[in-house]
This record gives C-alpha cells, structure tokens and sequence, in this order.
C-alpha cells in the first residue's frame, strides 16, 4: 500500500484532529497518524478564555457548531453531556506549610481567587482528554481523515512529496505513505523532528521543572474541607474547587482539575531538574493535604517528566511543519497549553489553505511561535522563582493575567487573529512595561515595593482591577466572557 495525501498529521491529540477536520471539510485528503487508540490518556486539561474564544472562533469559522457549543462549560454540558469536562470559573491558590494545617487570615495572605468567568453557564472547562481528544477524532473521521491510529511514525523521506514510513507496532505491519504536506502534531514527542534528527534549539529557557500527575478518584472538594474547617469562603467570587486549584508548597505546587465523572486530575510541579519524592510522599508532608487526599484512589498509571522545557524550530522544511504544542513544551502553570495549541491550529489551517509554502508565511509561523514561547517563559519562570514568598507570587500570577487578559478583550473587540501573538506578546504598548515588572520581581526590592510598582504600571491596561488592595485577593471583576 502507498496512499497519496496532500497532508499527514503525526499526532491525533486535539491539535491534530482539529486540524485534520478543517483540511477534510475543505476537500484534502488527510492522513491522521498516531501511535495510539482512542481513547487514550492525555495531560493538558484545564482550558481558559482565551483557549475557549479561539475554539469558538474556529468552529464558527469553518462551520462546526459543537466546537462553539464546547467553549462554554453551560453549551457543553447541555449539548455533548457524553463528553466529559469539568467546570472551571476561575485559578484558586492555597499556600500551605510543610507540616502545618493549612490556615488564613481575614484579608486572605495565603489564598487567592481570580475569576475567569461570570456564571457556570459560561465557565470554562478542565477537558477529560480520553473523551475530548476521542471525540474530535471521531469528527476527524466522519470529515473523511483517513484512520492511521495504531501506527507509529518510524521512517522518512523529505523529498516532495514527503515518503513516510509507518509501522504497526502490535501486529508488526510495515506501510509507506506520501504526503505533499506533513504535520508534527505529537506533542512533546516531537516524532517528526527526532526522526529528522533536529535537536531543541540551544537558547537558554528560564523556566526549569518537573512534573508527576495521574488521575484519582474519591477526592473530596477543596472547597467543602475549607467550610468544614471553618476557614472562611463567604467573600469567595466563585466556588474554589470549580477551578484550577493550585496548593502552593515549600517546593512546587500540586494542581488539582476536578471533572463531573468523579474523576480528579492531579499533578505535583517542582522548580528544577529532578523531582524530590513523590506525590505521595510530598502530600504526607502537608497534613491538610493529607487529610484531604485520605480518601482519594490512583485510578491512572503514575506520569513523570523530569526538566522537560525544549523547544524546536517548528519549521521542519517547506511543506514539514510542526504545531506549537510539538515545537515547545513549557510548564502547566497558568494553563497556557490549550490556547497555544488551538492557536496552532487555526495558523496552520490558514498555511495549508490560503498561504502555501511561501518563505515569508514560514516566517511569520515561526516568529510567531518563538514570540509566544520566550514571553510566556518569562512570565512562568518568573513565578517559579518567587513561589516560596506567597505575596510575591500572587502579584506575579496577577502580572500574568494582566498580559492575558488584554489578549482575550482585544479578541472580544476584533475578533481572533491567528496572525497576532496570544497573550498580548505583540502588544508593543505592553511589552517593555511587562518585561521590567517580571525583572522587578525577580529583583532585591521587597514585596510590597514591587507590588506597589506593579500595580502602578499596570494602570494603562488593568481592566480587570487586578492588584486592588481592598478585595483581599479576591477578585470577582477579571470576567471577560459574559
Ligand atoms: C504536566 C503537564 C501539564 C499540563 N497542563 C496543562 C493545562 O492545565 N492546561 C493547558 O492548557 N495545557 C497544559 N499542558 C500542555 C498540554 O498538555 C499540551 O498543550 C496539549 O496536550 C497538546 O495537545 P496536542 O493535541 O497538541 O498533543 P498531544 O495531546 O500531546 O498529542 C500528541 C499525540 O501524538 C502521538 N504520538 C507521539 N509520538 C508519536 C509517534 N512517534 N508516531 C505517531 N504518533 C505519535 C501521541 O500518541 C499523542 O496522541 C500541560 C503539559 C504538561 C507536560
């Protein structure tokens, strides 16, 4: 068998599913290649509203309702209640002390709340990935892509039209296939770019971690544990545990993104090259945790990624790309995945449509994509750098929303442009002022000076009221979907 296509996509995660249904709906033949079955597990789960106002634009640009229907937590559950999500309306922090119970004063020192949403009905979601990913590959299906789930990618011509060689590793089946355009959408196995033997890019990365992460079931809400032990929720905007909540540590941070099929995704983070125990060992070591996770069954293998920043130069060759998500892999703090890879998508939907292989769209892809990566590592290696000093964390969080949402108002206002940067990356008003404040946090000053300067910097763009002393780290107003 050697099939003709004009497009193969290596990597049926949603990058590449998506990608492959808007190429299909538009007549070219795709051929969507992944090593897995669906459905199968991903990490990557806890969407925001710049990752839903870009699944929304796509699904009303290239006419598939359910995208739109899937960028709302009220949409999604009313429409595709099979899918499973979780609602998200907003990012909460905890701070807790190696064997301390956790604790909080009235003006809220060791949390934070920051909304993203104003309802339920127009939350965002943590996506369950073995049925998100799983559902968009069935599209991809019905849109005519041709199946290649099973088969790994394992040889490779770059002549045109590229030859690719693909093996079945089950049955131990060998085919070829030819492609006019190939597509990297694996993921942090960049399979397309290894077996070109590309290496990352040498540039120095800030931020350095390592993660661990699984799924549970039986965990309790956060939020339920807070009211039980009388620490005080009344003045929180939305409820803490329908979020991204993060349980800041001594070292690190766990994550933990709670789905409506009982299931929990948790992850533990840690600044640095290795990570220093386990999950388990390093939530022994909080009794709030503890006691919180004391019900709570491992219902997915064990994952583990130990400094896993790279990225790669994501142009591969003229008609050899890969998706951002392929190109770079950088940290789960702040949520930025999701909205890096739709972006992805619609840009390279937008390539193989309209631009072709011409140098300067190749270009703009890449400068595009290498923008996005160095200003989203300062931002997150900033924070990892201040954790341990809550405060200092807290305003770097907040120094971070105020860069995204910039972005998500002037998406609201114009419509999404593939061909602008996403958080607020290209916004030459913003760039110098946000750059200096991510330094002044990592600098001498002390805590309160820097938020101080912060929050006076951040006057021409806080919308948003980010940095307001007086709501206690509690901030309703951040709302930018209605
Ligand atoms: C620990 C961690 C936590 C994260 N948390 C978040 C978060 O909360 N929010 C967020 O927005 N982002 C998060 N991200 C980022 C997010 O995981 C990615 O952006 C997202 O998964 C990318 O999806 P994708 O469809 O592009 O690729 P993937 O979902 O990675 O899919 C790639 C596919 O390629 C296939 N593949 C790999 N190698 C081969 C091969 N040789 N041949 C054939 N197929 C192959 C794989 O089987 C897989 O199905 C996180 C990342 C990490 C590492």
């Amino acid at each position: 068998m050697n099939a003709a296509y004009d497009v193969a996509i290596v990597g049926s995660g949603f990058s590449g599913s998506l990608l492959a249904t808007i190429l299909a709906d538009r007549g070219r033949r795709v051929a969507l290649i992944d090593r897995q079955k669906h459905p199968r597990f991903a990490v990557g789960e806890s969407s925001t509203p710049l990752a839903d106002a870009i699944l929304r634009h796509l699904g009303e640009q290239y006419g598939r309702p359910d995208w739109v229907n899937l960028s709302a937590y009220g949409s999604w559950k009313d429409t595709m209640p099979a899918v499973s999500c979780g609602l998200k309306r907003g990012f909460s922090y905890y701070r807790h002390h190696r064997q301390q119970p956790y604790r909080d004063s009235q003006g809220h020192d060791s949390s934070l709340l920051v909304a993203a949403s104003r309802s339920d009905e127009a939350g965002d979601t943590h996506w369950y990935r073995p049925d998100v990913d799983h559902y968009f590959h069935q599209q991809a299906i019905k849109a005519g892509v041709s199946d290649l789930t099973g088969w790994q990618i394992s040889g490779l011509d770059t002549a045109s039209p590229h030859q690719i060689g693909l093996h079945d590793v089950r049955h131990d089946h060998q085919q070829s296939i030819t492609a006019d355009w190939l597509i990297d959408a694996s993921g942090p196995a960049a399979a397309v770019a290894r077996l070109l033997d590309r290496r990352p890019l040498a540039q120095p990365i800030r931020t350095r971690t390592s993660s661990t992460w699984m799924h549970v079931k039986g965990l309790p809400a956060w939020s339920d544990w807070l009211c039980r032990h009388d620490i005080g929720c009344d003045d929180d905007p939305f409820d803490a545990d329908a979020a991204a909540v993060h349980h800041v540590l001594d070292q690190g941070w766990i994550w933990c993104l709670r789905f409506d099929n009982g299931i929990t995704s948790v992850g533990w983070t840690s600044p640095g090259e290795t990570l220093h125990g386990s999950l388990r060992s390093t939530i022994d070591d909080y009794p709030s945790l503890n006691e919180l996770f004391s019900g709570a069954t491992r219902c997915t293998e064990i994952y583990q990624a130990e400094s896993f920043q790279r990225r790669f130069d994501p142009v591969l060759g003229p008609r050899c790309l890969m998706t951002p998500t392929a190109a770079f892999t950088l940290d789960p703090l702040h949520s930025t995945g999701i909205a890096v890879g739709l972006a992805g998508v619609a840009r390279l939907a937008d390539l193989i449509l309209n631009q072709g292989d011409q140098p300067s769209a190749l270009d703009q892809y890449r400068r595009l994509i290498q923008t996005e990566f160095l200003w989203l590592d300062d931002f997150v290696g900033t924070a990892y750098s201040v954790m341990p000093d809550f405060s200092r964390f807290s305003a770097a969080c907040q120094w971070f929303m105020l860069a995204a949402i910039a972005c998500e108002e002037q998406i609201q206002r114009s419509g999404f442009d593939c061909h602008r940067c996403l958080y607020s990356a290209d916004n030459t008003a913003m760039r110098d002022v946000m750059r200096g404040g991510n330094r002044d946090l990592r600098g001498p000053l002390m805590t309160a000076k820097v938020t101080e300067l912060l929050r006076r910097s951040a006057l021409p763009f806080n919308t948003a009221g980010l940095f307001d002393p007086d709501v206690a780290n509690r901030f309703a107003y951040t709302a930018t979907k209605s």
